[in-house]
């Protein structure tokens, strides 16, 4: 369908190696988008990059540390020297550390809020002139249920993911005119290395989590492919500054 067509456009995922950014990689491939696949590990990159070709996309990957502000600016001009262009931004890439808020060391507060909200303010500061000179464009940036919610073992986790949703809603405001939508997404629980840790970390996690989710079960990566196609395509052009929850109903829950 031609609103959700992606043909000819060029997507940058930072964490797009693995997990959800993968989901979400996976579901812009399949709309027809050429995509940068973003992260520290190699392997794991150059493997998703020839998961996507084999959906018949144009596919690189493309090493960064996104906690550092000049791989931000290196990453987007690898991507455009590589694809000629960038039309969708995803900030994806995300940690956390988990512990009670009066044990965190600062370096870890650090390496929470650099590598979630800093990474994608640096890296939508050096997008922004390439989305520019495409006419306009698309940014997604990743949150959570932390988001909305506290949770007692994520302080930083839950700053960087409130900020996310603020800084959306900032850049949205600034750059609608020049026809960029900037957009958060809040993922419930979905299965991935960074919650398979949390499982073992957080006592009764797994169990709690399907009794509060409506659709009674965690989220796979491929749950993310619909709406970073909707949100990357022109069917969300009047869409901007929100944040949408992908949840199997947890944040509806009372
Ligand atoms: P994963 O751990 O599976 O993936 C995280 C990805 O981020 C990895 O591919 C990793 O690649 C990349 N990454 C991490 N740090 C850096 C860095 N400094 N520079 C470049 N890339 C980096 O986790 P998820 O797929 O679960 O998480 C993806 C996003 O979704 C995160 O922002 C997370 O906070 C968010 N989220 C996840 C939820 C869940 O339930 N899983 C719920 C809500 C939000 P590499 O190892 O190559 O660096």
């Amino acid at each position: 369908m031609k609103l959700f067509d992606l043909t000819g456009r060029v997507a940058l995922i930072t964490g797009g190696n693995g997990g959800i950014g993968l989901g979400m990689a996976t579901g812009l491939a399949q709309a027809g988008a050429a995509i940068a696949v973003v992260g520290r590990n190699k392997a794991k990159g150059e493997a998703a990059a020839r998961q996507l070709q084999a959906l018949g996309a144009d596919s690189a990957f493309i090493a960064a540390n996104v906690v550092e502000e000049a791989a931000c600016r290196a990453m987007v001009h690898a991507t455009v020297a590589r694809f000629g262009r960038l039309d969708i931004l995803v900030n994806n890439a995300g940690t956390n550390v988990r512990k009670r808020p009066e044990a965190y060391a600062a370096s870890e507060w650090h390496q929470v809020v650099d590598t979630n909200l800093s990474s994608a303010f640096h890296a939508c500061q050096a997008a922004y002139p390439e989305l520019q000179k495409a006419g306009g464009g698309k940014i997604i940036n990743i949150g959570s249920m932390t988001s909305i919610f506290g949770m007692a073992f994520a302080v930083p986790y839950a700053a960087s993911k409130g900020g996310i949703v603020q800084m959306s809603k900032a850049m949205a405001t600034a750059w609608a005119k020049d026809n960029i939508q900037v957009n958060a997404v809040l993922p419930g629980w979905i299965d991935t290395e960074l919650t398979r840790d949390a499982r073992t970390q957080v006592d009764g996690l797994h169990d709690r989590v399907v009794a509060r989710t409506p659709a009674g079960r965690w989220g796979v990566p491929q749950d993310l492919s619909g709406v970073a196609v909707f949100l990357a395509s022109s069917a969300s052009d009047f869409v901007t500054g929100a944040a949408i929850p992908i949840d199997g109903g947890y944040s509806a829950q009372g």
